[in-house]
C-alpha cells in the first residue's frame, strides 16, 4: 500500500476539493496523510479583517484550535490522518512594513498581495521534509483556482518541494472557488499545467466527502454563494462536469503539473498499488 501525501492550505480545503479521491485512497488500503499549511493559531491582537471572519464563524478566544478539531473530525471520517501546520492564516499576517496584509474591504487574492519571500521559503522546507520523511507515491494540492494568496503559498512551495525531490504531483480544482471563476494564481516559472482530467470516483467515495465536509461546522455559514450553501454547490459543480464523464457517478477536476522532472501516468490510477 501507498502513501499519498496532501497539502492543504486551509483547514477545509482537501475536503472540499478532493474530499472524495482521499475517501477513494484510504478505501483501497492506501495510507493518506493530509497536512494543512496554514493551521496555526494567532496572538491577539487581532486584524479587523479577522475579527470579521471570527464574528461570521462563531468563534471566540484561540479561532483556530476549534477548526483543527473540526479537521481532525473530518479526516477521521475520510480514513486519513490529518497534521497540522503552525504557519497563520493571510488574515492574522502582516507585511514587511507591519501592516496587515489583509486590509478591511480586500480580500486575500495574489493580485493584491506582496511576496512573501521568507514564509515561501519556511513552507518549502517544512514540506520537503514531509515529502522525504513520508516517500510517498502521489502529492496532491490546491491549484489555486480562486487566486486565494495562502492557496498559491502552499501550491508553489508544494511544487518546489516535488521538484527538489522528484515526487509525482497533481493539482486540485479549488472549491467552492471554481463555481463563479476559472482565475487560477500565476504558476511558479518552469511550471505548465498539463492533462486536465476528473477522477471519477463512486457514490460512497461523495458520500464521505460529504459527510467529512459537515465536520467543518464553524465554516459552513461563510461557503454560501448568492444563497446557495456548501451542499448545493458541490453539486451544482459535479452537475456541470457530468456530461464530461457520463459514466461517473462523481469525480473531482485534477491537473498533472508538468516540468523537466514530471513523469506520466498516475500511480494512484494503478490497481495494485
Ligand atoms: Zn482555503
Amino acid at each position: 500500500m501507498a502513501v499519498v501525501l496532501i497539502i492543504s492550505p486551509h483547514l477545509d480545503d482537501a475536503c472540499l476539493s478532493f474530499g472524495a479521491q482521499i475517501a477513494s485512497y484510504t478505501s483501497a488500503g492506501h495510507h493518506v496523510l493530509v497536512h494543512t499549511v496554514f493551521a496555526g493559531s494567532p496572538v491577539p491582537p487581532f486584524s479587523p479583517s479577522a475579527d470579521r471572519y471570527h464574528r461570521a464563524w462563531g468563534l471566540t478566544g484561540d479561532p483556530v484550535a476549534p477548526r483543527r478539531e473540526e479537521d481532525l473530525r473530518a479526516m477521521q471520517l475520510l480514513g486519513a490522518t490529518s497534521s497540522h501546520g503552525d504557519f497563520l492564516d493571510a488574515i492574522y499576517r502582516r507585511d514587511e512594513q507591519g501592516d496587515w496584509l489583509v486590509q478591511p474591504g480586500s480580500r486575500p487574492h495574489t493580485r493584491f498581495m506582496p511576496e512573501e519571500p521568507h514564509l515561501s521559503k519556511a513552507i518549502t522546507a517544512r514540506i520537503a521534509g514531509l515529502v522525504e520523511q513520508h516517500a510517498p507515491a502521489l502529492v496532491a494540492t490546491a491549484a489555486a483556482v480562486g487566486t486565494h494568496v495562502d492557496h498559491q503559498r502552499a501550491r508553489d512551495a508544494t511544487i518546489a518541494a516535488c521538484r527538489a525531490t522528484g515526487a509525482k504531483l497533481r493539482l486540485w480544482e479549488d472549491l467552492p472557488y471554481a463555481l463563479w471563476t476559472n482565475e487560477m494564481s500565476p504558476l511558479p516559472d518552469g511550471t505548465a499545467l498539463a492533462k486536465r482530467r476528473i477522477a471519477a470516483c463512486g457514490k460512497e467515495a461523495r458520500e464521505h466527502k460529504y459527510l467529512a465536509a459537515a465536520a467543518y461546522v464553524s465554516q459552513l455559514p461563510g461557503l454560501v454563494y448568492e444563497g446557495v450553501g456548501l451542499f448545493d454547490l458541490l453539486d451544482r459543480r459535479w452537475s456541470d462536469l457530468a456530461d464530461e464523464e457520463a459514466e461517473a457517478l462523481y469525480g473531482e477536476v485534477v491537473w498533472t503539473a508538468t516540468d523537466a522532472e514530471a513523469r506520466e501516468g498516475d500511480p494512484c490510477d494503478e490497481p495494485g498499488l
